[in-house]
């Protein structure tokens, strides 16, 4: 049986109507990993969902209102949804409460930094970072350089020493809870983990294909979902 994978839809618009949406890629990579993804609407109310799954991914996407954590907007903030926020950390709470292993893909790891209490950088532009965090080149194609430290559980899946892509322009400016497991040349933290937690500022579901670390990756949380399967159903 495919452990299933909770992946949260975004918001967005098309042809004037309102669209809860996910990007293949991130249905792929898990489908290609062994999972079984299932598609979550953003919603307030999580306790019906949680049952119904043995992990979950936080994709990318929009930025997240710095009032989340006790910041007025600055110059370089983008576009935010509070509607995803709440959904957004509602569901990581209902998810940790029932310790699922949790995957957090860019603004998905930024989500899980301010769901325990950390604060981000609105804009790394502003925060006085000279690399360019937001690639200029196919989506696959690894950008800059991270370093992941020995130890780590990303360490022992990735290796210490790789490249990554990049698109993302907020980042983990205060973490706690969660470790910081990886930097970028700058200094900014490219990845976090905590006990059942991931979460990356790259997008791996667009490296996959053409790197096996990355592929890996998928891989430990599918497995990681698979070892809790059927332990927190005595909740529905
Ligand atoms: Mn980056």
């Amino acid at each position: 049986m495919r452990p299933r994978i909770g992946i949260l839809a975004g918001i967005g618009s098309w042809e004037e109507r309102e669209r809860y949406f996910v990007n293949s890629a991130y249905v792929e990579a898990i489908y290609a990993a062994g999972g079984l993804p299932l598609i979550i609407p953003p919603l307030s109310d999580f306790d019906a969902y949680l049952p119904l799954i043995d992990g979950l991914l936080l994709p990318g996407g929009i930025d997240l209102d710095p009032a989340l954590y006790g910041e007025e907007p600055q110059r370089g903030l983008g576009k935010v949804d509070p509607r995803l926020d709440k959904s957004e950390q509602d569901l990581i709470g209902a998810a940790s409460r029932a310790a699922l292993p949790i995957l957090g893909i860019c603004r998905g790891m930024q989500a899980l930094v301010v769901a325990m209490g950390g604060k981000l950088y609105q804009d790394l532009q502003q925060a006085g970072t000279k690399l360019a965090h937001r690639q200029s080149c196919p989506p696959e194609h690894p950008w800059h350089q991270i370093e992941v430290d020995v130890g780590s559980r990303l360490g022992s899946i990735l290796g210490t020493k790789l490249r990554v892509n990049s698109f993302h322009h907020q980042g983990a400016k205060e973490v706690v809870g969660l470790v910081p497991v990886a930097r970028s040349a700058d200094g900014f933290v490219e990845a976090v983990e905590g006990e059942k937690i991931i979460g990356v500022q790259w997008h791996p579901e667009l490296m996959y294909k053409t790197d096996p670390r990355q592929f890996k990756l998928f891989q430990a949380f599918v497995e990681a979902a698979a070892h809790g399967m059927g332990t927190h159903k005595s909740q529905s």
